[in-house]
C-alpha cells in the first residue's frame, strides 16, 4: 500500500512516500516559498535521486499538482501514476476536543477542523489548505486527518483544567491541550516494543526536546498530562519561546514596553527561549560551541533548559506514582549527549543512571541505561511522518 504524507505550512508543504508493506520512505520532498516568488521544489528518492527546481506554485494545489508531477516523473518518479497511492495522511495541528483519534476526512470532519481555527489561527487554516488542495487535485483518493493534540485528549480534567473564571473554558474553550502528540504516541509505543514489556503497564515519560520542546507523561498508554498547554507556548523553554513564566510578567512588561498585544506574543514566541537567555542562538549546537569559547550567558541557557527538563521529569513520576521509562526524541534528544547527561544528573534517587558509552552514541534507538538502573532511559528517534502514514492505512484498511 502506498501513502502519501502530506504537512502543510503557510507558504511550504513537505511530503513523504511510503511503501506500507516495507514501511520504506520512497520519496520525500518540500514545496517552498508557495505564493511567493521563486517558489521552488526539492525532492529526494530512496535510491538518492534528487531534483531542486524553481517552479510557480501560486498556492497550495499548485503545490500538490508540482508534487504530483515529481512523483510520477520519468528521471525523478517513484510510481507510474496517481493510481497507485491508495490514501494520504495529513498532519493537522489543533483538532480541539472534538478529535482525540485520527480520522477520515468528510465534510462534516473538515467542518469540525474549521472549527478549531481559533485555537490555533496560525496553524490550521495552512493544513486545511492543505487538505482541500489535495482532495482538489487526487479526487476520490481517501484523505486522513492526524492531529497533534488527539494523543494528550485523554489527559484528566484535573490535568487540563487552568484556574481561571470556569467560563472561559465553557465559552473559549480554553484549557490544556498539549502538542506533539503523534511524537509522543509513536516514541513511547516504540520504547514498550523495544523492552519486549506490555505498553499498557508501563509509566513512561517522553521527552521531544528540538526546537520546540515537550514532555508527556504516558501511564499504560495514555497520556495524563503534558508540559505545553493552550498553545506551543507553554512548559520548557524552547529555541524562541518563554516557556512558562508567571502570566503577571505580561502584563507588567505590556504596561511598561507600551506594548500590543501582538507584540508581546512575539517577544514570547520569538524572542524569547535559550536565545534570549543565551543573547547567541536559538539553536543548541551555536549554544555548545559559545560555551567552549566561555560563554556564561550559553551556558546558564544550557542549564535553565535542563534544570526544566529535569523538574517536569520529577512533576511527571510523582502524577504516575512511578516510573519506568524515560525517553528522549527530536533533535537535542537525539543528539545531544551532554544535555542528556546534565537532564538525568541528580535523578539517581528515582532509579536513573545512564551509561556514558551507551550515552555517546546516536542515530538509532538505543537503550542507554546502566545495567543495574531501575528506570530505562532510551534514546528513540521520533518519526512522525511514519506515525501518520501509520494511522493512515490502519483507518483506510479498515
Ligand atoms: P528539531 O526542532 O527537532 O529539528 O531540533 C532542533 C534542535 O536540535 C536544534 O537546537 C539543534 O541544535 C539540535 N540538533 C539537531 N540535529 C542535531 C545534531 N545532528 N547534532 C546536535 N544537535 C542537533
Amino acid at each position: 500500500m502506498i501513502i502519501l504524507v502530506v504537512n502543510a505550512g503557510s507558504s511550504s508543504l513537505k511530503y513523504q512516500l511510503f511503501d506500507m508493506d516495507k514501511e520504506l520512505v520512497l520519496a520525500k520532498g518540500l514545496c517552498d516559498r508557495i505564493g511567493l516568488p521563486g517558489s521552488l521544489i526539492k525532492h529526494k528518492t530512496f535510491d538518492k535521486r534528487s531534483a531542486e527546481k524553481e517552479i510557480e506554485m501560486k498556492n497550495h494545489k499548485d503545490a500538490i499538482a508540482a508534487l504530483i508531477r515529481v512523483l510520477t516523473h520519468e528521471e525523478y518518479g517513484v510510481i507510474k501514476s496517481l493510481d497507485e497511492i491508495s490514501a494520504v495522511g495529513h498532519r493537522v495541528v489543533h483538532g480541539g476536543e472534538k478529535f482525540f483519534k485520527s480520522v477520515i476526512l468528510d465534510d462534516e470532519v473538515m467542518k469540525a477542523i474549521k472549527e478549531c481555527v481559533e485555537l490555533a489561527p496560525l496553524h490550521n487554516p495552512p493544513n486545511i489548505t492543505g487538505i482541500e488542495a489535495c482532495q482538489h487535485i487526487m479526487g476520490n483518493v481517501p484523505q486522513v486527518a492526524v492531529f497533534d493534540t488527539a494523543f494528550h485528549q485523554t489527559m484528566p480534567q484535573k490535568a487540563y483544567i487552568y484556574a481561571l473564571p470556569y467560563e472561559y473554558y465553557q465559552k473559549y474553550k480554553v484549557r490544556k491541550y498539549g502538542f506533539h502528540g503523534t511524537s509522543h504516541k509513536y516514541v513511547s509505543e516504540r520504547a514498550a516494543a523495544l523492552l519486549g514489556s506490555p505498553y499498557d503497564k508501563l509509566k513512561i515519560v517522553t521527552c521531544h526536546l528540538g526546537n520546540g520542546s515537550s514532555i508527556a507523561a504516558v501511564d499504560c498508554g495514555k497520556t495524563v498530562d503534558t508540559s505545553m498547554g493552550f498553545t506551543p507556548l507553554d512548559g520548557l523553554p524552547m529555541g524562541t519561546r518563554c516557556g512558562t513564566i508567571d502570566p503577571a510578567v505580561v502584563t507588567f512588561l505590556m504596561n511598561k514596553e507600551n506594548m500590543s498585544p501582538e507584540q508581546m506574543d512575539t517577544i514570547m514566541n520569538k524572542k524569547s527561549g535559550v536565545l534570549a537567555i543565551s543573547g547567541v542562538s536559538s539553536d543548541f549546537r551555536d549554544l555548545d560551541n559559545a560555551v567552549a569559547q566561555g560563554n556564561e550567558r550559553a551556558a546558564l541557557a544550557l542549564e535553565v533548559f535542563a534544570y526544566s527538563v529535569k523538574k517536569f521529569i520529577g512533576a511527571y513520576a510523582c502524577a504516575m506514582g512511578g516510573l519506568d521509562v524515560i525517553v528522549f526524541t527530536a533533535g537535542i534528544g537525539e543528539n545531544n549527549p551532554q544535555m542528556r547527561k546534565n537532564i538525568c544528573a541528580g535523578l539517581e534517587f528515582l532509579g536513573v543512571e545512564i551509561d556514558d558509552e551507551k550515552n555517546a552514541e546516536r542515530g538509532f534507538e538505543i537503550d542507554i541505561s546502566t545495567e543495574k538502573a531501575k528506570v530505562r532511559t532510551l534514546v528513540i528517534p521520533t518519526n512522525e511522518e511514519l506515525a501518520i502514514a501509520k494511522e493512515t492505512k490502519k483507518l483506510v484498511s479498515c
